[in-house]
């Protein structure tokens, strides 16, 4: 049946943080049924191969240029796939809703009446504790986990990374490394002391993943001198006196 014949629809998938095996099955069977693929850049190409032949692959993170796409664009072509009847699979890195502007998508489809689902994904988070061997929580140590980012939309203020410091809380931050400097001086200066410890993970679930353990006074310094760049993930634990004595959980694997 030709896709203008059909009512369209689109799967909203998460692809995982790269690795092509940690997508799930339900989003691989959305893939491998896809008549046309939108993905972002952190999506690995071989994830990709699973699609049809025939679909149409189409990256909406950078264009060849250099330039992005806006995201009213990507919108717009979802919409624009999906009322020609197509099946639609827009593939984002990691859990589409985290960080992921999967609300802008949503409401698109919405005011266009076109129907739509959510296929979660494994988030970076998970994949950055998973290569420290780590646990995102932990039981008498760790009971609240922060979910925060280093960049928030162009103008706004940075978040207040520091009110979330309470004992038991640990901190987890995407888009972090080019915020390091602000996200080091917020924290020391409300009480989390220089030396208390910093994981990054590096490409988490890559072949090209790195962990790095600092001390939070030479987080930005470090962060320079040892080349560490995006896609990474920082992750703190709140200074916890009565776990004083404890091995950081997150940085088991140095
Ligand atoms: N929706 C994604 C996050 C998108 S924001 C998710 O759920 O994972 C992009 C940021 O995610 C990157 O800047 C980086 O901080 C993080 N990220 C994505 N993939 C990663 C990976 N494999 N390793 C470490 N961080 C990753």
């Amino acid at each position: 049946m030709s896709g203008a014949a059909r009512k369209g629809f689109v799967s909203l998938v998460g692809a995982g943080p790269r690795a092509p095996d940690l997508i799930t099955v339900r989003g691989m069977e959305r893939l491998s049924a896809a008549e046309v693929v939108l993905h972002d850049r952190l999506v690995d190409p071989a994830l990709l191969e699973h699609a049809p032949p025939g679909a149409e692959r189409v990256l909406v993170g950078k264009r060849p240029g250099g330039a992005s796409w806006r995201q009213e664009d990507i919108n717009a072509l979802v919409c624009a796939r999906a009322r020609a009847g197509y099946r639609v699979v827009r593939l984002k890195c990691g859990d589409p809703g985290i960080f992921g502007r999967v609300s802008e998508e949503m409401q698109a489809l919405e005011a266009e009446g076109i129907s739509y689902e959510i296929v979660p994904g494994v988030t970076a988070a998970s994949a950055a504790a998973a290569a420290v061997s780590g646990s995102l929580t932990e039981r008498g140590a760790c009971d609240t986990l922060v979910v925060s980012t280093g960049r928030l939309r162009d103008g706004a203020e940075d978040p207040d990374w520091a009110h979330h410091l309470r004992p038991g809380a640990r901190l987890v931050l995407y888009m972090g490394v080019g915020r390091a400097g602000a996200l080091q001086r917020a924290l020391t200066a409300r009480g989390q002391p220089a030396e208390s410890l910093v994981t990054i993970v590096e490409s988490a679930s890559q072949a090209r993943e790195r962990v790095h353990v600092v001390a939070l006074g030479a987080l930005a310094a470090e962060i320079a001198a040892r080349g560490i760049s995006n896609p990474a993930i920082i992750m703190l634990d709140a200074a916890n006196p009565a776990v004083a004595a404890a091995r950081p959980v997150l940085v088991a694997a140095e």
